[in-house]
Parts: structure tokens; C-alpha cells; sequence
């Protein structure tokens, strides 16, 4: 089970008046899509907040049912089984999810890769079940069926020219979740809110901004800095610390190069601070492959995001950061 990896200092600055017509703030934290999931409302009363929860909860439950790899009904199993015969069907939000990923796989030198599960199993996650490190030929035959441009997307399809191709969605489905939850609640007329599923954070807030905390990747109970979160901003953050394997006694972080096929070993954790948690979801994961090196050229890309990567090389710990109006590093 994967703990939040950013730490929320100040929230709102509403604590719990309790006089007629003022909004009171009110939290609920629940588990599902195999983490964590929090939010905090304004709202008038109890029964507004649970409201509020409720279409939440309902949006995380769709995307959950769209993309659980692990229920043989959800459009990911069908794609996975069926669209190497015939292009399959998925609704108007799967299909932008999907499209999307791959555009930002284009724009990320396919650092990001939404095809890379067969990848990601052969090194033991996702329901693999490896327990030893996979041999070059091993790698070499799977790199074969992570090639993006054997998917083709077309008129609500998906259909793989590619054999044994495989579709996962684990690095962009919570930030796709969390912002759906967002649309919704602002819909609704609420005022102030955070979403955060499994460290997938977004806003908004009638402040100038919220402070989160940045938690440091080697002593969870301390933070190495703070970040400004602005009204509809989001922030994600991907670590190698969360979810790894230990393979012949070495351990292997859960985000994989799928040029290489190798788990990346140079960088410890990326924060990513974006328009959007589509985005910043995407970027954690494509960071953290891309590494410090490449801050510009993922800038170059996405403009409006700011970047935090913490890297590693031989045991001395670096920050490499883009934008110091964001983040305060103490
Ligand atoms: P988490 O899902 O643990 O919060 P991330 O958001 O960074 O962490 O996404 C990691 C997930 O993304 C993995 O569990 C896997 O499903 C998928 N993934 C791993 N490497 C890649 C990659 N290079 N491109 C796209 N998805 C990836
Ligand atoms: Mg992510």
C-alpha cells in the first residue's frame, strides 16, 4: 500500500466555525485503486460535505472500473485480450485518457510509455510474477512489444498491429481520476476542496496559495523543503521508495525505462507542479525515467510545469529543481 508522498502543511484557512451560514471544513479518507484516497471540502454542513464525497468517490469508481488490470471486465482486460484481433471500443473519457498518454509519450521521447506492461511485469509488478532478474534476451523479446507506434487510436478504438501487446494505465489513470473529481466538485459549487489520491494532488482554494510539504525520499518522517500550490493547480510526486522488488538480494524501483528495459536506478523521486493532475501524474513518471539531465527539455514540452528531481550517484544524494518561485528547499 502506497503512503502519500507529499505531506499537506496548511490547508484552509476555515477551521471548523460553527456559526450559521459560514462553511466548516470537513475530511474523509478512504482506500481504494490500492492507495490512499483523501479529500477535504467547505461546506455548509455534513450532508453537503458527504455530497461532495460522494461524487468523488464516483469518479475515482469510474476510472477504477475502466482501468483496473486486475478485473478481467474492465476495458483495460478487454483491450489487452482482444485488440491484438479487432480495434476495440472505449467511451469518450477512456479514449481521451489513452490518446492522451500517448501524445505525452510522444512529447516525453517516450519516457513515458502507456504499452509498457509487459515490461513492468517481466520485472516482477503489475502481476508479474518474476522473482529473478530478467536475462538481456528475456528484455530484448519483450522491448519488441512496447513499441508505441504499433497502437493505433482511431475513432474511439484501440487496436494493437503489434503481438502481445499489453496496455496499462498505472502511471496516468489516478492523476486522470483526481482531475474528473475536480470538474466535478467545482460543478457542484464548491468553493475549496483538495483531491488526493495516492499522493495525486489538486485544489482549490480562495488563497493566494497552499504550502505542501515535500517529504525526504531517505527520512520519511522529515521534509526537505515546501511547494506553493496555486487555486487549480496540481502536484504528484513519484519515488523509488514506495514500490520496488527485491531481485537476487538488489532492489528495483516500480517505474521502468521502457528504452532501455531496465528499472531506473539514477533518480530517488520527482515533484512535479502542473496545470493539471493528468499532467503531473504523466510527468512524475516521465521525470523520474528522463532524470535531472532533461529538466529543460521536459520544460521545452510543458511549459507550465515546474520540476523537482532528487537523484542519487554513488550514495551522495542531489536536487535539481526549475523553478524557484514554486519550491522552497529548506
Ligand atoms: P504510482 O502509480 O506508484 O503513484 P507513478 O504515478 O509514478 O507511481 O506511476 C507508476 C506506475 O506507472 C507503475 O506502477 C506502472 O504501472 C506504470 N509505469 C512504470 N513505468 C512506466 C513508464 N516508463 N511509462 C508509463 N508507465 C509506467
Ligand atoms: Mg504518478
Amino acid at each position: 500500500m502506497k503512503r502519500f508522498d507529499v505531506i499537506i502543511l496548511v490547508l484552509f484557512c476555515i477551521c471548523g466555525c460553527k456559526k450559521l451560514g459560514k462553511p466548516e471544513t470537513f475530511t474523509q479518507d478512504w482506500l481504494t485503486m490500492g492507495t490512499f484516497a483523501s479529500c477535504t471540502v467547505s461546506a455548509e454542513n455534513s450532508e453537503q460535505a458527504d455530497k461532495y464525497f460522494k461524487i468523488v468517490k464516483d469518479e475515482f469508481d469510474k476510472i477504477s472500473k475502466s482501468f483496473n488490470i486486475y478485473n478481467t471486465n474492465s476495458i483495460i482486460s478487454i483491450i489487452n485480450r482482444d485488440a491484438h484481433f479487432s480495434p476495440v471500443k472505449v467511451n469518450d473519457n477512456e479514449f481521451c485518457i489513452i490518446t492522451n498518454s500517448f501524445a505525452c509519450s510522444q512529447k516525453t521521447e517516450t519516457a513515458f510509455n502507456p504499452v509498457c506492461l509487459p515490461l513492468i511485469r517481466l520485472w516482477g509488478f503489475n502481476g508479474g510474477t518474476n522473482t529473478t532478474v530478467p536475462t538481456q534476451p528475456m528484455i530484448d523479446e519483450v522491448m519488441e512489444r512496447v513499441d508505441i507506434s504499433k497502437v493505433i487510436c482511431e475513432t474511439n478504438t484501440i487496436f494493437f498491429i503489434g503481438e502481445n501487446m499489453q496496455l496499462d494505465m498505472g502511471g496516468v489513470a489516478k492523476g486522470s481520476a483526481v482531475d474528473m473529481a475536480y470538474d466535478e466538485l467545482e460543478k457542484a459549487g464548491c468553493m475549496e476542496f483538495m483531491v488526493n489520491l495516492g499522493g495525486n494532488i489538486r485544489a482549490q482554494t480562495l488563497k493566494e496559495h497552499l504550502l505542501i510539504g515535500i517529504r525526504d525520499p531517505f527520512d520519511k518522517e522529515n521534509l526537505i523543503g515546501t511547494l506553493k500550490l496555486k487555486s487549480g493547480e496540481a502536484v504528484a510526486t513519484s519515488g523509488d521508495y514506495e514500490r520496488f522488488v527485491i531481485l537476487d538480494g538488489v532492489k528495483y524501483p516500480h517505474i521502468i525505462d521502457p528504452r532501455s528495459g531496465y528499472p531506473v536506478k539514477k533518480t530517488v523521486a520527482t515533484t512535479i507542479v502542473a496545470p493539471n493532475a493528468t499532467m503531473s501524474d504523466i510527468l512524475s513518471t516521465a521525470t523520474f525515467v528522463l532524470g535531472k539531465e532533461k529538466i529543460d527539455d521536459v520544460l521545452y514540452q510543458f511549459p507550465d510545469v515546474a520540476i523537482l528531481v532528487i537523484s542519487k550517484n554513488d550514495g551522495k544524494m542531489s536536487i535539481s529543481m526549475s523553478n524557484e518561485e514554486v519550491f522552497d528547499l529548506l
